[in-house]
């Protein structure tokens, strides 16, 4: 299992020694010197920036291609990416797509929580194993990842110690710099990111998928900058959002839709919000199922009605979400090609649409309203 190799030992030491350091020195500093406003804005700058490039960079743009970045985004991200010290970003994207490959695998998976929460946190780190960088082929291609793959450990610490430094001198505040923007500042880092791969996967609710062990937990979110919504995210791993919602709290979301606006960013890649829909009829259906056949004894005959009105407003909210997307994608094929057509076509699919829509939204409000008599009556 657990084999100490050099690389295990020195991220073991990085790791328990940093939090070590930090348990001791933060509140000896804050109990001997106080805190001071400066302390609190270079640790707030440093964790946003690096926690951005985490979230923005390593993980949407780089493990998962959600979108696509000019290159001053992609050197922002590797700059800032390397001062959290997770590794060089080819490195984490290969861990970060074997983990939504073999998610939950014991083997496969270099974080699976099926080991346990603190082997998903921070103990495979400190086990360090090799695994086959077999992945990452297309992020091979971008010189700038492969230099910083090469020099990561001094880009990050350059990047994450001479802000510090800089202000520290200039205020002539060096040890209390040191200890809250650098010291705390990599911990707080370190253990936001390790949350995804613990407490995302342990702690919340399942409303799109219960197939693997990944979780929507609104609590991550404001500290991992809108990651946390981690069972959409496993769901569709290739949406540049995390929550989909608008107030969802994912600021990396609302940064990449920014950057598309002044041509940072391009190519944003999202799922139709039909599709979402019905995936959550789909958890909401089985599990209705499940909670009716538990209690059926009671009241088999109503509930059953209950049932059936059940399945039906979900197979006719299915139908015209079928209806709905077929007529999407024809007008999507057809428009552009049928240019003398164009305004005829427009003005048919616009009738259809609001329909459509109409029935739709006939089939949701009855799902729901089939949804809570049947949870009264089976609790009943
Ligand atoms: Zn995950
Ligand atoms: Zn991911």
């Amino acid at each position: 299992m657990f084999k100490l190799t050099p690389r295990s030992w020195l991220n073991t030491l990085f790791l328990v020694g940093t939090l070590g350091l930090a348990l001791v020195l933060v509140p000896w500093k804050l109990a001997t010197q106080g805190l001071r406003l400066g302390e609190v804005v270079v640790f707030l700058v440093m964790y946003s920036l690096i926690g951005l490039a985490i979230t923005v960079g390593y993980h949407r743009l780089f493990s998962h291609r959600a979108f696509r970045a000019a290159w001053p985004v992609r050197f922002l991200a590797l700059l800032f990416g390397a001062a959290a010290f997770e590794n060089s970003a080819l490195a984490w994207s290969s861990d970060h797509r074997h983990h939504h490959r073999f998610v939950d695998d014991p083997e496969r998976d270099p974080y699976p929580v099926r080991r346990g929460f603190w082997y998903a946190h921070w103990i495979w780190v400190m086990e360090a194993t090799d695994r086959p960088m077999d992945s990452v082929g297309d992020l091979e291609q971008d010189p700038l990842i492969r230099w910083q793959h090469r020099h990561h450990f001094w880009i990050g610490a350059s990047v994450a110690a001479l802000p510090v430094l800089a202000v520290g001198l200039l205020t002539h505040n060096l040890l209390g710099q040191l200890i809250l923007g650098l010291l705390l500042r990599i911990v707080a880092t370190h253990h936001s990111t390790f949350l995804i791969n613990s407490a995302a996967h342990w702690f919340g609710s399942q409303p799109y998928t219960d197939s693997n062990s990944a979780r929507d937990n609104a609590l991550l979110a404001p500290f991992t900058f809108g990651e946390g919504y981690h069972n959409y995210h496993h769901m569709w791993q290739w949406d540049y959002r995390n929550g989909p919602r608008w107030y969802q709290w994912d600021p990396a979301k609302w940064l990449i839709a920014a950057g598309a606006w002044v041509g940072l960013t391009r190519g944003l890649r999202r799922v139709p919000d039909t599709e979402i829909q019905r995936a959550r009829v789909g958890m909401e259906a089985r599990r209705l199922a499940a909670a009716l056949a538990t209690d059926a004894l009671q009241a088999k005959t109503i509930l059953e009605a209950a049932r059936v009105r059940v399945d039906g407003a979900l197979s006719a909210f299915q139908i015209r979400l079928e209806a709905w997307q077929v007529k999407k994608a024809q007008w999507r094929a057809q428009g552009p090609t049928h240019a003398e057509s164009w305004s005829a076509l427009r003005g048919d699919w616009k009738t259809q649409r609001v329909q459509l829509r109409r029935d739709l939204q006939a089939a949701w409000a009855d799902w729901h309203r089939a949804r809570q008599l049947a949870k009264r009556l089976a609790v009943a």
